[in-house]
C-alpha cells in the first residue's frame, strides 16, 4: 500500500475528503413535466431531449453546492434515475480527479444520493386548478368529425405542439372534451391557441374565428381578464380532391400557408386560393354535393386502347366503359399505357400525373 505523503489513502480520503458540501443539496423537479426550478426560477425541458436535461441540472446544481480540494477536478457527474419511475431521491456517481502535493494523482469515485422535492411548476399548477384562457372549438364542415378525422386533427396538433413549442402536450392543452359535432380543446395561455389555430388553418385549410369574453377581474393585478374563443372549421375536402368553382372542375394539389393551389382540369391552368376565399365560395351553397367531388369516388384509372394525332380512345379500368377524349396533356401517350383522370357523368378530364 503506498503512501500519499504521509497519510495511508483511507487517512488521506479522511483527512482530505475529495468533496465537501457548500450547503444541504436537494433537487425540486415538477412530477408531470421534469421542469426544474433553481434559485426562483423555474426551467422548462423540450419533450424530446428529458434525460439530458435532467443530467445537466444535476450536473449544474452538484458543481455549485460542492468545494473540491485544491488541484482537484471533476472529471463526471453521472445522475442514475428513471424517467418513468420517479424516486425520491436521485444517486449520483462522481468521479474525481484526485492529485494530491505529495503523490501520484489518481480518480476517486465518489457516490452521493439528493432527496428530490416534487412540486408543481407554475404551468402545471394552473392546468390542475383547469384555469385556461381559451378554447379551441373544432368542428366539421359538415356537422360532425368522423373518428379518423378527430385523430388525425389531435396528432397534428400534438406534433405541432413538439415542435413548435417543444414542450410536452399537457403542459399546453389542458382539457378534451369529445362532442358529437366536433371537440373543445381547452387552452392554457390564448397565445399557444391562436398559433394552433393557425397551423389548422395553414395545413388542412381550416376557416378561424376568434372572438372573446370579457370573465372578471384579476385581482392580484387588477386586470381585465378575457377568454378567447376560437372556432375552428375543418373542411371535407383534401389534397387530391375535386372541385367545382365558377362552373370549372379543379384538381385541390395542395394546401399550405393559408392557400390552396388548384389545377383547372379544362384549361391546364394553376391557381391558388386564400383559404378565406374559398371558402366564402363554397359557403353560399349548401350542399357540399355541389361542389365537391372526393377522390375516392371520382378518381379513376383509364387503360389508352388507341391513339391518333389529337385523340386518345381510353377505357375505365373499373367499369370497361370506353371514352374518346382529347389528347390535351404534354406527355407521350401510347397504347398499353394507363393514366388517371376525374369523371363526371361521361364526362373526362385526364390529369396530369
Ligand atoms: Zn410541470
Amino acid at each position: 500500500m503506498s503512501l500519499i505523503g504521509t497519510l495511508c489513502p483511507k487517512c488521506y480520503k479522511e483527512e482530505m475528503p475529495a468533496i465537501t458540501f457548500k450547503k444541504s443539496m436537494s433537487f425540486i423537479i415538477c412530477p408531470l413535466c421534469m421542469a426544474t426550478k433553481s434559485g426562483s426560477k423555474w426551467y422548462y425541458p423540450s419533450s424530446n431531449n428529458l434525460t439530458q436535461f435532467i443530467e445537466s441540472f444535476v450536473s449544474k446544481k452538484v458543481k455549485e453546492s460542492i468545494n473540491l480540494q485544491k488541484f482537484d477536478e471533476i472529471i463526471s457527474i453521472k445522475p442514475i434515475f428513471s424517467l418513468d419511475e420517479p424516486s425520491k431521491e436521485i444517486d449520483i456517481t462522481m468521479t474525481i480527479k484526485r492529485s494530491p502535493i505529495a503523490a501520484e494523482s489518481y480518480n476517486e469515485i465518489i457516490e452521493i444520493s439528493v432527496p428530490i422535492e416534487f412540486q408543481l411548476c407554475p404551468r402545471d399548477s394552473r392546468v390542475k386548478s383547469g384555469s385556461y384562457e381559451a378554447i379551441l372549438q373544432i368542428r366539421g364542415a359538415k356537422g360532425t368529425l368522423s373518428p379518423e378525422e378527430r385523430e388525425n386533427i389531435l396528432s397534428l396538433i400534438e406534433n405541432t405542439i413538439k415542435k413548435r413549442f417543444k414542450e410536452v402536450p399537457q403542459s399546453i392543452v389542458s382539457k378534451i372534451v369529445q362532442k358529437n359535432e366536433g371537440m373543445d380543446l381547452y387552452f392554457v395561455s390564448s397565445n399557444s391557441a391562436t398559433k394552433i389555430a393557425s397551423t389548422l388553418r395553414d395545413s388542412v385549410a381550416a376557416l378561424i374565428k376568434t372572438t372573446s369574453k370579457l370573465v372578471g377581474l384579476d385581482k392580484s393585478t387588477s386586470k381585465r381578464q378575457y377568454r378567447v374563443y376560437i372556432s375552428v372549421r375543418i373542411p371535407h375536402f383534401q389534397v387530391g380532391d375535386f372541385i367545382k368553382l365558377d362552373d370549372s372542375f379543379y384538381e385541390i394539389q395542395s394546401i399550405g400557408g393559408g392557400k390552396i393551389s388548384l389545377y383547372n382540369l379544362k384549361t391546364k391552368a394553376h391557381r391558388s386560393l386564400l383559404v378565406n376565399n374559398l371558402w366564402t365560395q363554397i359557403s353560399n351553397r349548401q350542399k357540399k354535393e355541389e361542389y365537391l367531388y372526393p377522390k375516392e369516388e371520382y378518381l379513376h384509372s383509364y387503360l389508352v386502347i388507341a391513339e391518333t394525332p389529337d385523340s386518345l380512345q381510353i377505357m375505365n379500368m373499373k367499369t370497361y366503359e370506353t371514352y374518346e377524349v382529347q389528347k390535351a396533356i404534354d406527355k407521350n401517350i401510347v397504347s398499353g399505357d394507363t393514366i388517371k383522370g376525374f369523371q363526371v357523368n361521361d364526362n373526362v378530364f385526364l390529369l396530369e400525373n
